[in-house]
């Protein structure tokens, strides 16, 4: 079976503000050298409609039950709508993408909705989303490299995530990766991901958004490419989370799509990807879309306030939601863009409002880390608040595995946990090794 792409499909990088700049994919380039606004991928859509709709929807469904790379990746299985050009060759899968949508039918018929359900994609090969871009970010260093680009090294600035998605990525690739990472910041899940896959990790005394500035400036190096999402590269990966969100639906997009947010760069990829659908006929309607963040953390829910007059990056406060400890989003102007395409809002969760609509959606059988207890602790409110009507279909981006965020879960369940009230405790019962004693602890069971 042929898994090339038909050719004549076409994409490269446009100026995210419009102001005409462009350039080929296959340049070392994060911003407009223009106007210094950042980059993102303009497909040919002319190109893409020489395919009927129908017809995408077919090849889609058609290449989501394949065993073999490149199709078994679910990011893969859309290659002419994420990076065309990039030969079948230089594709560096791990099998990310193509994850459940699971419904939470409890908590749902709670809140008086018609459905809530979890786009899992934490159910992947780094236990994170940032699998989904990362899988294009390192095919396309793959490809420079191929071209004879000299590139030594991809480099990111982390919260956890992104150093394990680029560090697994990169040691498939057999490329060098470094990763930037904010000491005693992320979890021991998270650390030991790129130490396993071969990383130079450097733990630095400062936060995300001290990284942050660090791997911008050494990446001024082009020995040294830039892997975090100010790379429009990663987005195009993570924008099939809404295509495939859609896939499952029966093209019949939700209501609301909920999304944590901390650099903003997911938010604003989600977005790209419902309007490519709608541009291209595959779904007639946008959803609206409600991007959530930990209340420690929380420059675009006051932006929000402001009526996103400007960000005011703040000093971002230890919050149980590490991975969206972030006070200098990067991509904010693209996540306010999105938010006015889709009359967006956003909301804020508190460390116990966070750790318990965690702990609800656990009782349903996920594992969900803070980030979407943040995103589920928004559902609550924005449904308390009538914003989220009643009967609407709802559904929520989880971001992580919580198997990543093991002491999270312990610290809810012991009540030990700084600032929660932990209202679904369940803490394992100690007993002697005796019959009686087990019989008795059995009785509540009924
Ligand atoms: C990166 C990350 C986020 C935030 O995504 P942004 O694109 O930075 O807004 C949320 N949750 C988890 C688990 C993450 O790793
Ligand atoms: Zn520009």
């Amino acid at each position: 079976m042929s898994t090339q792409p038909s050719s004549g499909f076409r994409a490269e990088y446009a100026c995210s503000e419009g102001c005409g700049f462009r350039a080929s994919l296959w340049e070392v380039i994060y911003r407009c050298p223009k106007c210094g606004s950042l980059l993102e991928v303009a497909h040919d859509l002319e190109a893409l409609r020489s395919v009927p709709a129908a017809e995408w929807k077919r090849r889609f469904e058609s290449r989501f039950g394949s065993a073999r790379l490149p199709n078994a990746s679910g990011v893969w299985g859309k290659h002419e709508w994420v990076c065309p050009e990039l030969p079948v060759e230089d594709i560096v899968s791990l099998g990310e993408g193509r994850v459940p949508l699971m419904p939470l039918r409890r908590m749902a018929s709670e809140l008086g909705l018609a459905s809530l359900e979890l786009k899992e994609c934490g159910v992947s090969p780094t236990g994170s989303f940032k699998d989904w871009g990362m899988t294009v970010l390192v095919s396309a260093v793959k490809h420079l490299r191929a071209r004879g680009v000299p590139i030594r090294a991809v480099a990111c600035a982390s919260t956890g995530d992104t150093s394990a998605a680029l560090s697994a990525y990169a040691a498939a690739a057999g490329i060098p990766s470094v990763v930037f990472l904010p000491k005693d910041k992320v979890s021991l899940a998270q650390l030991v991901q790129p130490i396993a896959n071969g990383a130079k990790v450097l733990s630095l005394d400062t936060d995300f958004d001290g990284c942050m500035k660090l791997v911008q400036q050494v990446t001024e190096d082009r020995g040294l490419y830039l892997a975090n999402s100010m790379n429009s590269l990663r987005i195009e990966g993570q924008k099939v989370v809404a295509m495939e969100l859609c896939q499952d639906l029966d093209w019949e997009p939700p209501d609301w799509v909920v999304i944590p947010g901390g650099n903003l760069g997911n938010a604003s990829a989600l977005g790209k990807g419902f309007q490519m659908l709608k541009a291209m006929g595959l779904i007639s309607r946008l959803p609206r879309i409600a991007v959530a963040q930990a209340q420690r953390a929380n420059p675009l829910f006051r932006a929000f306030r402001g009526g996103f007059q400007e960000l005011l990056p703040m000093k971002a406060e230890k919050t149980l939601a590490s991975a969206i400890q972030i006070g200098n989003p990067v991509s904010f102007r693209r996540a306010v863009r999105t938010l006015q395409a889709f009359d967006g809002v956003v909301e804020e969760a508190t460390e116990s409002e966070l750790a318990n609509a965690a702990a609800r959606a656990d009782r349903e059988g996920t594992f969900t880390c803070p980030h979407t207890g943040v995103a589920l602790a928004a559902v609550e409110k924005l449904v308390a608040q009538g914003v989220i009507a009643k009967g609407s279909r709802v559904a929520v981006v989880s971001t992580a595995h919580g198997l990543k965020f093991a002491d999270f879960k312990v610290g809810y369940h012991r009540g030990t946990l700084a600032d929660v009230e932990s209202r679904r405790a369940n803490p394992p019962v100690e007993l002697p090794a005796e019959l009686g004693a087990v019989r008795k602890a059995l009785e509540s069971l009924g």
